[in-house]
Parts: structure tokens; sequence; C-alpha cells
């Protein structure tokens, strides 16, 4: 069986809808896994805000002009004056109940809540659009089977032996729709896999019944060597490993969550990314296989802080870079980069909820500097450290004032650390000269 995941773009409009039907719809069995509408999660966590803020009179508009678009969309969807009745009194529940959260007072159940109803809204919709045009589907709630333990870790026991009693209990179908990144959390609650989580959803489904391919459909084709949003001339890469997905994920390829891969390695399930709108393109295939050497694309992360701790006395004393990482590890913070020079370390970290305590935990034994809005840029391939051509990256960035750098962690991954402000340039800069063949 397949696991097919259509992301927000790809059930985002009634044309788009259609496109999907006529992918799924063949002789095949496979689990779909559908992201909210386009726009509809970021609408949910505005609501929310508005909740928070206690701002009903901006989170009831807001509420509403989300509707009125749901009600324009099912009803251009609909002919069948039945089906379309019953979507439209769904519809009507899920606003009744957004509603009622305004009234609530907002702690994290609250945005959990809210924004998991994208989800709910679009599977509902489209599996009442397939039974509309007559394909026998089934629709698999996710918060039956889809938990993450205490780490927020996918609980893949549960998961496994519950999606497989829920599918054996069920009436056969070529065709199950789930919601992508809703889950329940540890306690029963609903919670999600964060932002972009409908990836994740498909691959730990595909590792929960060994799927032999999970495709990961979107609105381009494929994983390109570069930002879309920030480079013109970025082209897609046919081949990657699933080290090197990993990295560029990680490390911001917008396109993929950061754990897609993980559930799916280990068992050797390839991941195939697919253009919804131009289903022929070959698009990317994730295997464990390494094809090519030297840089084969770069991806950037923001919202880096950066912290160098200097230390008074001699840096690489015995023990002051355990003392350092446990207080990390104190404060569950991951660093991404870290570099030493004799007197002090820089490292980085992407979550920076805690980072006024561990600063002061820092300060009882050392001086520290923090640097906000940084950006990773982290160009990714196999063996890159050792290619012929790597060197020229030196020459490129010149020009660019880097923060920090780190080469050799690991053989497919270079990554430098940069002010955010000049994030597109040099994304721009590398790309002219990496892969537009321009020389330096
Ligand atoms: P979906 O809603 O289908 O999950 P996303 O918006 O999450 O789609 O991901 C697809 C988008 O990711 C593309 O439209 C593109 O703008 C962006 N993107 C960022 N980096 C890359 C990359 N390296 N390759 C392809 N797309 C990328
Ligand atoms: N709808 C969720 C989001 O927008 C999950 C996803 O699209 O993958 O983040
Ligand atoms: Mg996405």
């Amino acid at each position: 069986m397949r696991v097919l995941k259509f992301g927000g773009t790809s059930v985002g409009s009634v044309e788009n809808m259609i496109q999907v039907k006529d992918i799924i719809n063949d002789q095949e069995k496979k689990i779909v896994v559908l992201s909210a509408m386009s726009g509809t999660t970021n609408a949910l966590v505005t609501i929310s805000e508005y909740i928070k803020t206690r701002d009903t009179a901006k989170a009831s508009a807001r509420i509403d002009a989300l509707e009125v678009s749901y009600v324009h969309t099912i009803q251009s969807l609909f002919t069948n004056e039945e089906v379309l009745y019953d979507v439209q009194e769904y519809v009507q529940d899920i606003f009744y109940y957004l509603r009622a959260t305004t009234a609530k007072t907002y702690d994290q159940f609250i945005y959990n809540t809210v924004v998991s109803y994208g989800e709910l809204l679009s599977t509902y919709i489209f599996s009442a659009y397939l039974r509309q045009e007559g394909i026998k589907v089934q629709l698999l709630p996710a918060l039956d089977f889809m938990r993450i333990d205490r780490n927020n870790e996918p609980d893949n026991f549960y998961i496994r032996q519950n999606i497989h009693r829920i599918i054996d209990e069920l009436p056969a179908a070529n065709i199950y729709i789930t919601q992508g990144f809703i889950c329940l959390d540890v306690d029963g609650e609903v919670s999600n896999l964060q932002r972009g989580g409908s990836d994740y959803t498909a691959t730990i489904i595909g590792a929960a019944i060994r799927a032999e391919e999970v495709q990961i459909w979107t609105d381009i084709d494929g994983f390109h060597n570069n930002d879309p949003r920030f480079v013109d001339t970025t082209t897609p890469i046919s081949n990657l490993s699933f080290d090197e997905a990993a990295e560029l994920a990680y490390f911001g390829a917008k396109i993929l969550h950061p754990q897609t891969v993980m559930p799916v390695r280990e068992l050797d399930i390839p991941v195939r990314l697919k253009n919804t709108m131009a289903p022929t393109s070959h698009g990317t295939l994730i295997t464990n296989k390494v094809h090519g050497e030297g840089i084969k694309a770069i991806a950037a992360k923001d919202g880096i802080t950066a912290i160098k701790i200097k230390s008074g006395r001699m840096l690489l004393a015995h023990g002051f870079l355990k003392k350092v990482f446990e207080i990390f590890e104190r404060y569950e913070t991951a660093i991404d980069m870290i570099t030493t020079s004799e007197i002090a370390v820089s490292l980085t970290i992407d979550d920076a909820t805690h980072l006024v305590p561990i600063v002061e935990e820092l300060e009882r034994f050392s001086f520290v500097e923090v640097d906000q809005q940084q950006s990773i840029v982290c160009l990714v391939g196999n063996s890159i450290i050792y290619h012929h051509q790597t060197h020229k990256l030196f020459q490129i960035l010149q020009d660019v004032p880097i923060r920090m750098i780190s080469y050799g962690g690991s053989h497919n991954n270079i990554s430098l650390l940069i002010h955010s402000d000049h994030k597109v340039a040099t994304l721009q800069r590398l790309h002219t000269y990496l892969f537009d063949n321009v020389t330096a």
C-alpha cells in the first residue's frame, strides 16, 4: 500500500481538488493524508492569537471571513443536494465550535483545538466530494490512532496497532483519507506535529503500515537546489539520499517538515515528491542511494540565535564544554552549530524560549554575547567537503560577513551563519556561482 500526502494548495481550490481526485482514483489501495486548505491554518493561528489577546471582535471578524470562503468552496464543489446539505451541516458545526472558543481563556489546549479544525474540514469536505463522484472512500480519523509520547515523539507501537485495527474494522475501500498534522498527546488531548506537520504524518503512517512508498504531493515539481521563494533560477533535483533530504529539511527547506524522513529512513521506504499541478513531471525520489558528488542544494533557516561564551580562564580547560552543554540540556534546548577557539565557544540555537535563564547560568562562569536575527545557510551534497569545486565557496563568499562556519561535521554538510539581512543576497550569490555556472 502507498501513502499519498496532499498539501494545502493541492486541496486549496475546487480545480485542485478535482486534480487530486484524478491522481488518486485508480484501483490501488492507498492512504491519503490531507493538509488543511491553503491559508486555513494561518487564519486559525491568527484567530487563536486574537483569543489570546482577548480581541473578540477581531477573532469574530476573522472567523466570519473564513466561514464565507468555506461556504463558497462547498457551493461550487457539490452538485448533489443531499451531500451539500450534509457538508454544510458539518462546516456549520466546526464554525460553531470555533466561535465558542473565543469566549474561553486562552491556553495551549485552545490553540491546539483551534488549529486542528483545518484538517478536520478539508478531509470531511474532500471525502464527501469523492463520494459524490461515486468513488468509495473511508475516513480514518487521525485522532483515533495518531499519538505522540511524553517526548513529543510518535508513539509508534500505539499508532501501528490502532491504524491496523481501524482499517480492519472499516468496510473495505481503495482509498482511506486521514488528517495530516493533528494527533493526540500523551494525556489524550488534541495536539499537533508542528507547522507543516502533514508531511511527517505521511511518513509516520508509511512506517506504521510498512508502505511500499510515501508520496508528498505539493505545488512544485520536487526538491529544488535552492529556495525558489528567493532565487529565480532554481531547478529540481531528481534524486536525494535520506541523509541529504534530512539535512535540507532540518536546515529550513520548507518543502519538507524537518522530521519527514526520520520514520522511513531505517525501514528504507522511498519518499517521492510530486507536483499536483504537473503529475507527469519526475519530481524527486528520496532513497538510501547516493547520487553524484559536490554541492547539490542550498537551504536557509531563520530565527537563529548565536551565543558566544568567553571564559576568563583557559576556555578549553577540562570540563568547560561539559558545563556549557549541561545548561543547554537542562533547558531541553538543542544546539545546531558550534565552533571553538582558544578563548571562546560560539554556538547557535533555534529555540530561544529559555534564552534568559540559559544566559544567566552561563554568566556565572563566563562572559556571554548574544546575537539574534541570524540565519543558517546550509549547503548539502554527498562528500561535499572533499569535492574539488567546494573551495570556490570561500571565494564567492568574500563579501558576505560570515559569523560562523561549520565544515567537516559530516561529509554532507557545510553550514554558514550570517545575519538574516544578508540571507537573500547570500542565497542568490551562492546560486549564481555554484549552479548557474558563472565564474567567481
Ligand atoms: P504544502 O502546502 O504542499 O505542504 P509547502 O508550502 O509546505 O507546501 O512547501 C512547498 C513550498 O516550499 C514550495 O512552494 C516552495 O516555495 C517552498 N520551498 C522552499 N524551499 C524549497 C526547495 N528547496 N525546493 C522546493 N520548494 C521549496
Ligand atoms: N496545515 C498545517 C500547517 O499549515 C500542516 C501542514 O500543512 O502540513 O502547518
Ligand atoms: Mg508543507
